[in-house]
Formats: structure tokens, sequence, C-alpha cells
């Protein structure tokens, strides 16, 4: 398998079919995308103000990547094989921001050092990390839309479950599919109550697959013991809604389910998921062993 690297100065802030791919590889490649973290390191000490955050340098994207003979109605399948962060990382809440955003009046900065795999959060809690991928995805059809916002191409799902071992599959919506992704977290938890995981600059290494006519409702992710599904939408009702449809259609097309049974299915072993609550749109999931199909 040919091996790429892409340096975190190839960045974009929105996934848009007008940006110029920095890379263009086949199927089957694999690449190491090294990301700047969701602030663009913009904050590095608790003593930053956030006034002086420039926010048109947040939710950085690296790439995007062209893949060869990618055609809207394909799917792209990316592995995660590996993903490493930096040995500090920064989370922020505050007025405006995150499900406390209409009680807290400053705006706070923690710097959460980060050690023999756990995050240093206090002196008595040290946490594990689940590193994750925030922002992947493809160029839309049509507008671009900002690396800030999930939506059917992917985007800032921030889904803990975009891990190592876990194969993102997305829409290639335009010739080249033009992928990108950025936004490590080092730990994050379903939700993202506070609007942001702990974020963190690092680098990501994936293998691509494209799956020519995939006629799947996506994105979705697989692991060797889950399918999920994924979606995203202003409001979180509606967006458990889809995910739960999308479940819905996966097993009545791929795995010859009837309607009622595969909605039976998913209400007694299917478990409904937030992935996040923070961002313009909201991210839920559904997850279902795979062993039941
Ligand atoms: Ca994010």
């Amino acid at each position: 398998m040919t091996m790429y690297k892409i340096s975190n100065d190839q960045v974009v802030y929105a996934m848009d079919a007008g940006n110029a791919p920095v890379l263009t590889v086949n199927s089957g490649s694999r690449i190491e995308f090294e990301t700047v973290d969701a602030l663009s390191g913009q904050i590095t000490s608790e003593a930053d103000q956030f006034d002086a955050l420039d926010w048109n340098r947040v939710n950085p994207a690296t790439g995007p990547v062209y893949i060869n003979d990618a055609q809207p109605g394909d799917a792209l399948a990316v592995t995660i094989e590996r993903i490493d962060v930096a040995d500090v990382g920064v989370t922020i809440t505050g007025s405006n921001m995150g499900v406390l955003g209409n009680v807290l009046q400053e705006n706070t900065i923690k710097v959460i050092p980060i050690r023999d795999g756990k995050a240093i959060f206090s002196d008595k809690v040290h946490l594990p990390l689940n590193k994750m991928v925030g922002v992947i995805g493809t160029a839309p059809a049509g507008a671009g839309i900002s690396c800030g916002v999930p939506c059917a191409h992917g985007g800032n799902m921030d889904c803990k479950e975009v891990r190592e071992g876990a194969t993102v599959i997305l829409p290639v919506n335009v010739p080249g599919a033009l992928l990108a992704m950025g936004d490590l977290h080092a730990v994050m938890a379903d939700g993202e109550v506070c609007v942001s995981g702990l974020e963190v600059a690092g680098s990501v290494t994936v293998s691509i697959k494209l799956i020519k006519g995939a006629n799947l409702p996506l994105p979705m992710i697989m692991r060797d013991s889950h399918v999920m599904t994924l979606a995203s939408h202003e409001d979180l009702d509606e967006a458990v809604n889809m995910a739960v449809r999308n479940m819905v259609s996966y097993l009545c097309d791929k795995h010859d389910f009837d309607k009622a049974e595969a909605a039976m299915l998913i209400s007694l072993a299917g478990d409904v998921r937030i992935c996040q609550v923070v961002d313009p749109k909201k991210t839920a999931r559904v997850e279902l062993l795979k062993e039941y199909l």
C-alpha cells in the first residue's frame, strides 16, 4: 500500500467542491494527516484571552484529498488505523458556549497535560484517553459547508466512535470525493456538553477504499463488532429520527429485513446514542451488534 503524508499547514475551513486538492491518490492508499487543534493552536495558556481569538481560524481540516475514480453515488471507506496526539490539549467553555452557555458569565480555558495515556484533568482526576477524530468529511455537492457544521457529508460530527479501528463510510458527492479531516480530541464523552473535547493537535493515519455504487445510508461507522448509522440536524429529536431511519434502510436494503422487523430489532437491541449536542447541528447515532445481522 502506498503511504502518503499531508502536513498540518494544508488546511481548509469548509468542505467545498471548489477546494483544490493537496494530494491525489488511488483507492487502497494509506495517508497520514497531520492536524492542528480545533482552534488552530491559538490557545496555549490559561492566561490567553478569548477576545484575541481569530474565529476565522477555527475547525480547520487537513486536506482535501482527491481519490481517483471516485464519483457521486460511490462511498469512501476510511479506516482509522492510528491516532497520535500531542502531550497537551485545551478545553474551553463559557458564555454562549455549550449547554451552560446561558448560565456561565465568564469564559474559561483549561490547559490539560497528557501523560502515559491519561489526561491530567486535576491532581485527583486522571482520565484515560479515548482519542477520536472530530471533523471528517467529503465535499458536499453544491455550496460548501463550514468544517464546524456536521451534515450528510460528515463534517464536525464529534463522534467518539470515530477512533482507532473504526471505518467511517462517507458519501462521494463530487468527483474525487475531496476527503479532509482534523479536530482531534484526546478525550471526549457523548454530548460534548461544554462545547469542546480535549482539543489537541496530532496526526491520523488512515487507509482508504472506494466502494463503487455504494447505495448506503451515509454516514456510517463499521467496527468489527458493530455497525452504526449517524445523522445530524438542528433539532436533536430529528437527528435521532434520521439515524434510526438510516439504520432501518441499511437493514432492509443490505440484510433483507422488512421495515417493521428492522424497527423492532433496533428497539430491542440497537442503542440510540448522542454524539454531540453543541454544534450548529446536533449528531445522533444508532449502534447495532453485527452478530444480529
Ligand atoms: Ca469539534
